[in-house]
């Protein structure tokens, strides 16, 4: 069976386990051998349990589910890029949004099937939505840690959902200690702390995978800020590897905004440790984590598929995001990060136009209409 293994120490515990993290403090993982029988998934509906075998719940009746995953992959409208194979990944076609469901999807129903009756998180975005929905679909109380300072509309979403939405007086950093202090009693239903939910993020490239009639792409480009999305696709289609079903992995092409660039600085520069970096306001707030703590395994993630990391500007997600609407797709400024960095690949040649390349659209622009409206002056 799966078991749970510590990062630093190697420390190993049973898949079972009610924890979060290892008890020397550090990060967890789940190492998980899919085995597909390609015939039986085939048959099942088409939403992202399908891939059962491949993720540590156990019990069927636990799983809390709105049907999600199996988001379209659509060629890019009208043309554009002309030989290009370009295809872009509709995971803000998600019950809450975005495609933090996944995650929150397996994670949720992990929870449920270890009895546990509470969960909290500290995030006012998306991931904090889709916790609080799944959370809401198995009657389990969630308590999700906000700064004090953030605008009741962001909020309204969560707060719909049911949960608890706790104001913390101070800065980020405060709402964070105060969840981490909580999460001593509670469990943590952290997006990038807890493993399970990277194991919801890998199905994004089962899906692909399945998509492209059981063949990988060359090149994925991914917003990146905890990298939970960047993890879960190198998961998956590292699973798929190891059990021959592809030969080799698809180039991770990691995106940054300029303004808070951490991953990008380590890559480049080859630190070897995070740098200092205060995050300065700007579009894609989604991605502006200054200290990823999965930083290393984001970093190693990125390397062994020979990828790299881009940095865009505020400037060049306006443009994009104003672009791909005006072509009838509308989402979040953070997830047009995706589609500037893929103006970028092709100008500057990182990606060659006989190569198949995936650009995954994140969030719904409805989630952040109003910022967008501010954005173009309608409002
Ligand atoms: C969370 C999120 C991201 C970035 O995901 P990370 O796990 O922080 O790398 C990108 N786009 C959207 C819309 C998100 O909600
Ligand atoms: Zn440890």
């Amino acid at each position: 069976m799966e078991k749970l293994f510590c990062l630093k120490c190697k420390k190993e515990f049973d898949v079972n386990t009610p924890i979060w993290r290892c008890t020397c403090g550090s990060i967890l993982d789940i190492e998980v051998e899919s085995k597909f029988v390609i015939r039986r998934i085939k048959q099942r509906e088409k939403n992202l349990w399908r891939y059962l075998e491949a993720l540590p719940v156990y019990s069927r009746s636990k799983v809390l589910s709105f049907g999600e995953g199996f988001t379209p992959l659509i060629d890019i409208p009208s043309g554009r890029y002309g030989e290009y194979r370009i295809l872009f990944k509709l995971e803000f076609l998600s019950p809450t949004g975005s495609f933090k469901d996944r995650g929150a999807t397996v994670l949720l129903s992990k929870a449920n099937e270890l009895g546990i009756k509470k969960v909290l998180c500290d995030s006012s975005g998306n991931a904090a939505a889709a916790v609080a929905a799944y959370a809401s679909l198995g009657g389990i109380d969630c308590d999700i840690y906000v700064p004090e300072y953030t605008e009741a509309g962001k909020l309204v979403q969560i707060s719909m959902y049911g949960a608890n939405v706790i104001k913390v007086p101070g800065s980020r950093q405060d709402t964070s200690d105060a969840a981490f202090k909580a999460a001593q009693e509670i469990y943590f239903a952290s997006h990038f702390w807890n493993p399970f939910f990277f194991q919801g993020t890998k199905t994004f490239s089962f899906e692909i995978w399945e998509q492209l009639n059981y063949h990988a792409p060359d090149n994925i480009i991914i917003p990146t800020g905890h990298g939970t999305l960047l993890l879960g696709a190198f998961k998956g289609f590292e699973e798929l590897r190891k059990t021959q079903m592809i030969e080799k992995l698809p180039r991770i092409i990691a995106v940054q905004s300029e303004s808070c660039a951490p991953i990008y600085e380590i890559f480049h520069n080859n630190l070897k440790d995070i740098p200092d970096i205060k995050v300065q306001d700007n579009l894609a707030e989604g991605i502006s984590i200054s200290r990823p703590i999965r930083w290393m395994q984001i970093i190693d993630a990125i390397k062994s598929t020979s990828g790299t990391v881009l940095k865009v500007s505020d400037e060049e997600i306006k443009e994009s995001l104003r672009e791909w609407s005006s072509k009838g797709l509308y989402f979040e400024p953070t997830s047009a990060s995706a589609t500037a960095a893929l103006a970028k690949c092709i100008k500057e040649n990182i990606i060659q136009p006989e190569e198949f390349t995936i650009v995954p659209l994140t969030g719904f622009g409805l989630k952040a209409t109003d910022k967008i409206g501010h954005m173009y002056h309608y409002i």
